[in-house]
């Protein structure tokens, strides 16, 4: 065997002594067979560099102070203004001791497309981010001894090139959290892009951690009101649950995700809304919306939007899902809209491809599917052992053609809780939110919902049901006889309440006033186009006549056969003196 050659470099040859004294470390980690070479750095007036293959061991002067300017400014950073700061520096240069720095360096074997070949670096682990030279930085995504390291870039590869150095930085990739990032836009990388100042960190959260086992977590048993009629009523969504919210492109998706955010008001619920592949101007308006109905106090907002990278856009669900596990591992209740993992998938695709892995079904990579549900299984509602918090998904689909079967789709359908499907057709006849009752479902059904919403809402699926089938059933049929007719009105009244305009979320109570009355038929005197008025005016004479009411179903949360007789007294009293009008 060859010996180790120890490369010394420096601006004065050491003496054998000198050597001498480096030889214990040394022997210590590369054998006893150790020869050195001296190169002559005239610029190293101070201390010297070693360097053992790929391994780099900086003891020069400048490397020491940067380390010390570094430990300063941790310190100046944590004082946060108070107190005095000198003897604090000088307890600091006291104790201070350097450090050798071991490194390990290795270089860019070929760049292009975002992707960039790295060799020299045996020891990087997968996911761990590398540091360009120039400053760019990358993920190693590929481990493989034959050709090096596959790493993507998360910034330009215009100032990357070949035969250039890059260093391990020894971490994995990861978020700066802290309680600042409420009201806040960040991107897919943690840092600020709305132009008001910095974020603090209170630490580094990596961006990919196990799910909660199974100990650690408790059944779902809390409602996460989305204040939509049409869903809370027969598709409700519990807090830890994951709700797939799928359909072509403008059906309503993201509506039905924002209103769901400001229905969160006064909840004390953390939002957050990580958009991947959109327009940054759609972004930029969505987040003014959440502003004007005051919803960005407890939302951030993650963003990789179309013109960043396909790294940034691959791990932005990650650092969002990452930011909420923050709050939830402090006990705190979460929601995450992944607004859309069909482009976060694209943008993995695209990875994948220039990282040169087989392609597989539509030219997705095999590993697709685990690319999702890694993510959607870190959404749960943690025992009250582990603080009770809880991260509810809201993973959003776009389908082509109202295709739900294809590969994507499918894919996350298995591994959902259950699915919210918007169809086209119902949304430009008007019919808004354009939830499809048939095809929708909410595999937690009743357990996330209140019992007086459980009973208030009672056969409404049914009757949905019924009403479909006797409409396609009668399409063509002119003369019906009067049964049919009055339960195709009926059916017609029911669909006109379930619509609801962007916005204008229902709270709890308002919700089970309007299902007692429906079910008790109490809207069928009012005609069609004046059904949705009706129910508002209803609503708001029940928060002005009947506080009690209001409040007793709110407190209670459930609904026995006095309180449901005494909402269908006032609201029959109320609705009949409407029709008269
Ligand atoms: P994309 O596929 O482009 O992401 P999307 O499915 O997310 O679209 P949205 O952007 O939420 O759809 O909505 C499409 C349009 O429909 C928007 O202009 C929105 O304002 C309108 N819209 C959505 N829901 C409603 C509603 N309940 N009432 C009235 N208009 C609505
Ligand atoms: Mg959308």
């Amino acid at each position: 065997m060859s010996s180790t050659i120890v490369k010394i470099f420096s601006a004065k040859e050491p003496d054998e002594g000198q050597k001498k004294a480096l030889l214990p470390v040394l022997t210590e980690r590369y054998g006893s067979d150790i020869s050195f070479e001296y190169i002559e750095e005239k610029d190293l007036t101070g201390g010297f560099r070693l360097e053992v293959g790929n391994d780099v061991y900086d003891y020069s002067r400048s490397t020491r102070l940067k380390q010390l300017t570094e430990k300063w400014m941790q310190s100046v950073r944590g004082m946060d203004g108070k107190g005095d700061i000198i003897p604090l520096l000088k307890e600091e240069l006291e104790s201070w001791t350097p450090e050798a720095l071991a490194e390990q360096i290795g270089t860019v074997d070929s760049v292009g497309d975002g992707i960039a070949t790295v060799v020299g670096l045996d020891q990087a682990e997968y996911g761990e981010i590398l540091l360009f030279e120039g400053g760019v930085r990358g993920m190693t995504l590929n481990l493989s001894k034959e050709d090096g390291l596959g790493c993507v870039l998360f910034g330009d590869d215009t100032g990357v090139l070949e035969n250039s150095k890059v260093r391990r930085t020894g971490k994995v990739a990861g978020v700066p959290v802290s309680d600042e990032l409420l009201g806040r836009v960040v991107d897919a990388l943690g840092y600020p892009i709305d132009d008001m100042g910095d974020i603090r960190p209170e630490k580094y959260l990596p961006i990919e951690t196990p799910a909660p086992g199974i100990i650690e977590r408790q059944g779902v048993h809390e409602p996460m009101e989305t204040g939509l009629l049409s869903i809370d009523s027969m598709f409700p969504i519990g807090r830890g649950q994951r709700e797939l919210i799928i359909g072509d492109r403008q059906t309503g998706k993201t509506a039905i995700a924002i209103d769901t955010i400001i229905n969160q008001k006064g909840k004390n619920t953390v939002c957050i809304y990580v958009a991947i592949g959109q327009k940054a101007s759609s972004v930029a308006q969505l987040t003014r919306m959440l502003e004007n109905h005051g919803a960005m106090d407890y939302t951030v907002i993650v963003c990789a939007s179309a013109s960043d990278s396909a790294p940034l856009q691959y791990i932005a669900p990650y650092s969002g899902c990452a930011i909420g596990e923050y709050f939830m591992n402090r006990g705190r209740d979460v929601l995450i809209v992944y607004d859309d993992l069909s482009k976060h998938a694209v943008a993995y695709r695209a990875l994948s491809l220039l990282l040169e892995r087989s392609p597989g079904r539509e030219a997705y990579p095999g590993d697709v599917f685990y690319l999702h549900s890694r993510l959607l299984e870190r959404s749960a509602c943690l025992s009250e052992a582990n603080g009770g918090g809880s991260m509810t998904a809201l993973p959003i689909v776009e389908t082509q053609a109202g295709d739900v079967s294809a590969y994507i789709p499918t894919n996350i359908i298995s591994i959902t809780d259950g699915q919210i499907f918007l169809e086209s057709n119902l949304f430009f006849s008007g019919q808004r939110p354009a939830v499809n009752v048939g095809l929708s479902v909410s595999r937690v059904g009743g357990a996330a919902q209140t019992k007086a919403m459980k009973k208030a809402s009672g056969a409404l699926r049914l009757e949905l049901a019924q009403y479909r089938e006797m409409e396609v059933f009668t399409q063509f049929a002119s003369d019906l006889d009067d049964a049919t007719q009055k339960q195709i009105t009926y059916g017609k009244g029911l669909m006109q309440l379930l619509r609801q305009n962007q916005y204008s979320p229902l709270c709890h109570h308002r919700q089970v006033i309007v299902l007692v009355s429906a079910m008790a038929k109490l809207f069928v005197g009012i005609d069609i186009e004046k059904i949705t008025e009706a129910r508002d005016q209803l609503c708001e004479y029940f928060e002005h006549e009947q506080p009690h009411i209001c409040e007793r179903i709110d407190s209670e949360k459930d609904l026995d056969n006095g309180l449901r007789q005494d909402i269908i007294v006032a609201a029959g009293k109320f609705l009949g003196e409407l029709c008269l009008h």
